[in-house]
């Protein structure tokens, strides 16, 4: 509205409208999507820097909806935050993922399961992290909660009083996207993350050979280090970038290069488990 007195033709209303109105089209849908098994789980591999032995899986959730075809978690997540329908979407996620790892994966391969600051804010957090890994019968250990570091936002001792009933369980916290949010150092020294994820845009930047890039690596890998922590480097495309995220130390690594996400029977697949169990 270049005038605010000129009502019906201002240029941009229809578009917000149109916005809204397929915003509100999709949380309905997604209201549904549990019930109709819209929803499924993609699982990334994430190897060893050194070895190149998968080591773990990343769970993704993906949404088919029968209305809106495939929905991207970059659109639905967000949604999902907003209308708090992350939080029985979590719970399911959290479940579907510890019975996949509990009963088609060798004993020393690993879940990471992503966790919503919504969901960590629920009294009922740690109780549905209990329940999974027992109705799963999943090692606790096996479990790797992923938070960023929005979980620090808003109450943070809640937060961090959740992530630690987990962790006494016997699970691992790792801190993602890490450098790209609002960065505090502060919570380091209160809370024992065991892995550091380095975001894809420091691995790109390292790959374009950014010296600011090279240096933040380097010094979030020494920091880890000197932390009792581990680093995974995300996002990496190429053997290239593999090489130099070697070079610099990471522990693990994710990306494109060792493996998309993939359905979990071609999960199964790569320990040679073709039907599970
Ligand atoms: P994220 O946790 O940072 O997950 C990594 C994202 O990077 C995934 O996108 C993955 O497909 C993508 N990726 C992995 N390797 C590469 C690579 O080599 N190159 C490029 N360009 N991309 C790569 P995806 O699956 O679209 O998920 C997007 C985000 O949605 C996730 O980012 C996470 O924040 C959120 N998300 C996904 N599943 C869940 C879930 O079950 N719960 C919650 N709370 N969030 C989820
Ligand atoms: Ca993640
Ligand atoms: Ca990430
Ligand atoms: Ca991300």
């Amino acid at each position: 509205a270049k005038d605010a007195g000129g009502g019906e033709h201002c240029d941009y209303e229809p578009l917000l409208h149109a916005n809204a109105e397929e915003k509100r089209r999709l949380e309905n849908s997604l209201r549904s999507a549990l019930e109709k098994n819209e929803l499924l789980l993609h699982y990334q591999p994430v190897v060893d820097a050194k070895t190149e032995e998968v080591v773990g899986f990343e769970a993704l959730v993906r949404w088919n909806s029968s209305e809106h075809g495939s929905v991207s978690p970059a659109k639905f997540i967000p949604l999902a935050e907003d209308t708090r329908l992350i939080v029985p979407i979590g719970t399911w996620v959290l479940q579907q993922a510890c019975n996949e790892a509990a009963a088609s994966w060798p004993e020393n391969v690993k879940i990471n399961v992503n966790v919503s600051p919504e969901q960590l804010l629920e009294p009922e957090f740690a109780t549905t992290v209990v329940r999974a890994l027992s109705q799963s019968g999943l090692d606790p250990k096996r479990l790797e909660i992923e938070v960023t570091e929005s979980i620090f936002l808003r109450d943070a001792s809640i937060a961090r009083k959740a992530l630690e009933q987990c962790m006494a369980l016997g699970c691992s916290v790792a801190l993602d996207d890490f450098g790209t949010g609002y960065s505090s150092l502060g919570y380091l020294r209160k809370l024992k993350f065991s892995t550091i994820k380095v975001d894809r845009i420091f691995v790109q930047g390292a790959a374009q050979h950014s010296p600011e890039s090279l240096a933040i690596i380097r010094a979030v890998v020494a920091m880890a280090d000197s932390l009792g922590m581990t680093t995974t480097a995300e996002g990496v495309e190429n053997d290239d970038e593999a090489e130099m995220i070697r070079q610099l130390g990471c522990t693990k690594i994710q990306g494109f290069h060792f493996g998309r996400p993939m359905p979990a029977a071609d999960a199964r697949l790569i320990f040679g488990r073709p039907h599970g169990g």
